[in-house]
């Protein structure tokens, strides 16, 4: 049998105790990234800002509507000067995420090449990478909101995925390689990055995690015991954790039946489902919202819960930038 020359891709290896071992391949080999847990994985992406990167997603959309494909049979100068625009553009934000988060890059990168079709710059083509481009983009924030409604649900006992939206968690297929040294050893490829966190999702759920709310900080954290545990290890202030610090803290309050917290939450999910019923549509409808116009409200309203529930901000103050003005 022939070994396969290695593809750019992801490789994890499940390990005891939750563990996964990651191996990146890149056009320059194969690296080993840092061993973690499926937990800590999940959580830290659960986490992670989109704002900034959504809007350089909705900057590259603007560019491909510059493209006009219908009706024609050849592309014009401008629909090849929008095209080399509209691609050196992704290129240019997978080259920087390559700097802060490798995985994103790499597996966005790989996926947006199985998407596209043969390049012959004849109009099929550009229609295709179009929107395929726009929807390898943009898939990893949709699976982000999905995870943090996710841990939610869980941690008000609400069921998931209430409406059977999101079939993947019921039944995916993953491609995984057989090595034969004397000893097999299993490992899972990827080369789509919301297939690698969907994996993650689907190993983090079969565990049964209880997920608990920080009640310093406010955020959501798998605790380590049975034992009630309010705080989280996050670091608050320099090598201090909410653990630490919170006993001293003065606000001292219960962060679960908190106002804020609570307008905090419902505002949220409200702010979730315009986005849900907005997304992919060209037509909005009227209490629709863009990916832009959730994070820049999203953004305000996590670092005004985040000041308030550090007593820098009042109850008022912070529910008025929080339920906005609807
Ligand atoms: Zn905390």
């Amino acid at each position: 049998m022939q070994i396969m020359k290695p593809q750019a891709g992801l490789y994890v290896t499940l390990e005891k105790g939750g563990y996964i071992k990651r191996n990146l391949i890149t056009n320059s080999g194969e690296k080993e990234l840092p061993r973690t847990t499926i937990k800590d994985e999940i959580i830290e992406f659960s986490e992670l800002n989109f704002g900034p990167y959504s809007q350089v997603v909705d900057y590259i959309q603007e560019i491909a509507d510059e493209i006009i494909t219908e009706g024609k049979e050849k592309p014009t100068e401008a629909d090849y000067k929008y095209f080399d625009r509209f691609i050196s553009t992704t290129f240019a934000l997978l080259g920087e995420l390559m700097e802060t988060s490798p995985i994103t890059a790499v597996l966005t990168e790989a996926s947006i090449e199985d998407s596209m079709p043969i390049c012959d710059y004849s109009i099929e083509y550009i229609e295709i990478a179009k929107f395929a481009i726009i929807e390898r983009l943009r898939e990893i924030i949709d699976f982000n909101l999905f995870i943090n409604d996710t841990f939610y649900n869980i941690y008000t006992k609400n069921t998931i995925d209430e409406d059977g939206e999101h079939y993947f968690l019921s039944q995916v297929m993953f491609k995984q390689e057989l090595t034969f040294d004397g000893k097999l050893t299993a490992r899972y490829f990827f080369r789509n990055l919301t297939e690698y966190y969907v994996f993650l999702l689907m190993q983090f759920l079969s565990a049964k995690p209880k997920i608990t709310r920080c009640e310093c900080c406010g955020r959501y954290f798998v605790p380590k015991t049975s034992k009630a545990t309010k705080y989280c290890d996050r670091f608050l202030q320099g090598d201090k954790t909410c653990k630490d610090l919170a006993p001293s803290l003065k606000h001292k309050m219960m962060v679960r039946t908190d106002k804020v917290v609570e307008a905090f939450d419902r505002a949220k999910r409200k702010m979730y489902r315009r986005y849900e019923r907005n997304e992919g549509k060209i037509y909005m409808p009227p209490k629709g919202i863009t990916y832009e116009e959730f994070y820049v409200w999203n953004d305000a309203a996590t670092e005004a819960r985040d000041k308030y529930l550090r007593g820098e901000l009042s109850e008022e103050d912070a529910l008025k930038i929080i339920e906005g003005d609807d």
